[in-house]
């Protein structure tokens, strides 16, 4: 039995196997693979519980899943006592869009392009092109990638924004014509020829908010005849959208569930394919809410809508890192100029508060959005002039300064930083752990960062989900919270995002597949990035194959870029 064998062989030898990763058996003959797994607890993805078997690679491809007995290769790696998995696959990543290469795949740097944050989670494909933004032409984009090479593999999307902004130009602020529709259809269809699986939308941001419905339902035509996937940034993740002032804005804002409903009626009316993205429920006044968005989706999915859902893991969002607690209009007028815009945003902003009905709809307005952003405990400020703020919440501030948190807000703009709106850097928890586990329990929501290519020049204020959503997942929701088991959180990681993107040969360790695998330690595996020292790389991650070819090797970083485009 070869892995008595194994056992009998004096463990210096199959330490030198890990340290030299050269097979003992490599001189007595040609090897018959690039790269044998031996030992390791098999995590085949599709949620199946771990079995023992060597994986062998050749050629990119996962040919062997086993017991390979004497079998050699250029390479063995003993994982005993590892996990060996499928590659992670991130399918709401920004590891690329928008209309410059600077920073994502198609950056000059291939430092840059091999995504150093992004492998180190354990990802092998990232699919980009999120919240309706995308370059044009894609054939451009996939070009630029094929020629440079990247890091992970990629799958492209085509923007509805920006084919939205290409067709109708600055006149956005309205619903489109039938002709405008037209020409949007069109790009839609050019994109999927070149390469896209889909198209994303971002509906609550510029320009996707304008578009009806309808348009919506038009342009996914498109993508029913070639199964590519619509996948929304909806128009509200709780009570009101972003940009929602209730001053100015009047009433009845678009819901967390009306979005949801308009993205399982875009599934329904068309038959395409549809994902409601980072699923959530955020602002402490809409907490509770996932329970109905979860019901909406199940009931969609049994009357045979083909939806699907992601998440990543952390209850604040990216536009939470940029929380201004008090609204544009109250201190519009301030002037920007350099050294003199903290004093001319508090002269504004005293100017409102010398207006008794100024002063009332300010007040209100910004015990909003405290609410929205997750209520004044969780609230956090993370930079001031006065430091000893650093950490502390604006429950807490409002404490020592013996105010409420509605004037706690105020006095932070008037003495706080200068040039910055609201007076310092802060960041809203805005997401219960409640509606978290729940989200992360659904069969149907994949993991996902969110998150783009991020290097510790861009500096303090990129979130940890850049660096940590897939090995957070593991630690944190299967392991400390016991939310999921193992096995379900790999496979939200794994096969369930190849299948909602149709992947059919990643996503599971078995034969045939790509080789696109990660070996980790369950004892060590966890995420290290925080909100005040986000640039840290994961832990446990030990090997990350793309296509074969380790990006992680040894738990460190190769630079290599032996991803592909992962093309329709
Ligand atoms: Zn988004």
């Amino acid at each position: 039995m070869p892995r008595a064998a194994r056992l009998a062989l004096p463990s210096c030898v199959l330490l030198a196997c890990v340290l030299l990763s050269v097979s003992p058996a490599g001189a007595q003959g040609p090897a018959s693979y690039d790269l044998i797994i031996r030992n390791g607890r098999v995590l085949d993805g599709t949620g199946n519980p771990w079995f023992p078997a060597d994986v062998a690679v050749r050629g990119g491809r996962i040919v062997r899943v086993g017991a390979l007995g004497d079998a050699t290769a250029t390479r063995v790696i003993d994982a005993r006592g590892k996990y060996v998995a499928p590659g992670f696959i991130d399918i709401h990543s920004h590891a690329d869009d928008g209309s410059s290469p600077r920073g994502g795949l198609r950056d000059a740097d291939p430092r840059i392009r091999s995504a150093p944050n992004v492998v180190s989670q354990g990802i092998t494909t990232v699919v980009v092109n999120h919240d309706g933004r995308s370059p044009l032409p894609i054939a451009e984009q996939r070009a630029l990638l094929e020629r440079h090479g990247i890091g992970p593999n990629a799958m492209l999307l085509v923007g509805h924004g920006t084919v939205r902004g290409r067709v109708m130009g600055q006149d956005v602020r309205r619903p489109a014509t039938p002709e405008e529709v037209a020409r949007m259809r069109a790009l839609v269809r050019q994109a999927l020829q070149e390469g896209a699986v889909g198209m994303s939308a971002g509906l609550e941001y510029a320009p996707g908010r304008w578009s009806t419905t309808d348009e919506l339902v038009e342009l996914s035509r498109e993508l029913v005849p070639v199964q590519g996937i619509y996948i929304s940034h909806e128009r509200s993740e709780g009570s009101d959208p972003l940009w929602y002032v209730p001053s100015q804005d009047g009433p009845g804002p678009v819901t967390l569930l009306d979005a949801v409903r308009e993205t399982i009626e875009i599934g329904e009316r068309t038959g395409a394919r549809v994902v409601a993205s980072h699923l959530k429920a955020k602002g402490a006044n809409y907490w509770g809410s996932s329970a109905a968005a979860v019901h909406l989706i199940e009931r969609a999915r049994e009357r045979g809508v083909d939806i699907w859902s992601d998440q990543y893991p952390y209850p604040t969002s990216g536009t939470d890192g940029s929380t201004v607690l008090i609204p544009a209009w109250a201190t519009a007028g301030a002037s920007a100029s350099a050294g003199g815009a903290t004093l001319a945003r508090a002269e504004a902003l005293r100017r409102t508060l010398a207006d008794t009905g100024r002063a009332r709809r300010l007040r209100s307005d910004i015990a909003h959005e405290i609410a929205r952003r997750g209520g004044a405990p969780n609230v956090v400020v993370y930079d001031y002039p006065d430091r000893s703020l650093y950490g502390q919440s604006l429950a807490q501030i409002a404490a020592r300064w013996a105010v409420d948190p509605v004037e706690a807000a105020i006095r932070i703009q008037l003495e706080g930083l200068p040039d910055r709106p609201g007076g310092a850097r802060m960041r809203g928890f805005s997401m219960s752990e409640l509606d978290m586990e729940l989200i992360a329990r659904q069969p149907w929501v994949a993991t996902s960062t969110d998150g783009g290519i991020a290097l510790p020049s861009d500096g303090p204020a990129t979130h940890a989900r850049f660096y940590g959503s897939f090995p957070r997942k593991i630690r944190h929701y299967a392991m400390e919270r016991g939310v999921i088991s193992l096995e379900a959180a790999i496979r939200s990681s794994t096969s369930l995002p190849a299948q909602i993107m149709r992947l059919g040969d990643r996503g599971q360790v078995r034969e045939g597949f790509a080789a696109d695998l990660v070996i980790f330690d369950l004892a060590t595996i966890r995420d290290k990035a925080t909100f005040f020292e986000p640039h840290q790389h994961s832990e446990g991650i030990e090997l990350v194959l793309v296509n074969g070819v380790p990006v992680v090797d040894g738990g460190a970083l190769t630079g290599a870029l032996p991803g592909k485009v992962l093309a329709r």
